[in-house]
């Protein structure tokens, strides 16, 4: 599977050619899946799958921007999981270890205001389901933060895939990955300028 590098910009900019030869183009990742989906809404085009067409696309186009999986990120019985649980602990297997850069505690805050009132915020941990999984889920949300607090409110983000209690202390590059679905709304502090 293709994996992009969210942190190198491609030479001619974010786009994607449509199957009607219509080029879309967009700010950064995000809003480019936000376009293309958009102009498929409109053209009554099924949707499904889109994040992964432009991910070939661009790859296909800048092989230099992506790489192969080749990390077994899947732990055993994820299938079985609910499809944001398994998301999120695939994200938390590439997120570095207690990294250093985070942003501040205000800004953290901030930002979890936004999600806290986002569609997209999502329960995903499950105690009926794969308790080992649950387990793992925990030592993996440890090994990055230390003594790690569920924050209240605050679940998972079914648009990035990404545990917004973690996610909310990262800078951005690291919450953008290959595992978008679905589009942020315009007040997510993932796209916005800041
Ligand atoms: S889409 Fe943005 S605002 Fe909404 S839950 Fe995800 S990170 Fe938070």
């Amino acid at each position: 599977m293709k994996r992009i590098n969210p942190n190198v910009v491609p030479s001619d900019g974010y786009k994607f050619k449509d199957t009607d030869g219509v080029e879309i183009s967009g700010k950064n990742w995000v809003d480019l899946l936000s376009n293309v989906i958009s102009y498929r809404k409109q053209n009554k085009v099924s949707t499904k799958g889109t994040s992964l067409e432009i991910l070939a696309y661009a790859c296909a186009r800048h092989p230099q921007l992506c790489s192969e999986t080749s990390q077994q990120v899947d732990l055993p019985g994820a299938h079985k999981l609910n499809p944001l649980k398994s998301r999120v602990i695939q994200w938390l297997l590439r997120t570095p270890k207690r990294p250093k850069d985070h942003v501040t505690k205000p800004e953290v805050e901030a930002r979890r205001q936004i999600c806290r009132s986002c569609p997209m915020n999502k329960p995903f941990v499950g105690a009926s389901e794969c308790r080992s999984c649950n387990h793992a889920l925990g030592n993996l949300q440890e090994r990055i933060f230390g003594s790690y607090r569920q924050s209240p409110g605050v679940f998972g983000c079914d648009v990035y895939g990404v545990d917004l209690t973690i996610a909310t202390w990262l800078q951005k590059p690291q919450v953008m990955n290959g595992e978008i679905e679905g589009v942020a709304p315009p007040a997510c502090w993932v796209i916005s300028g800041s």
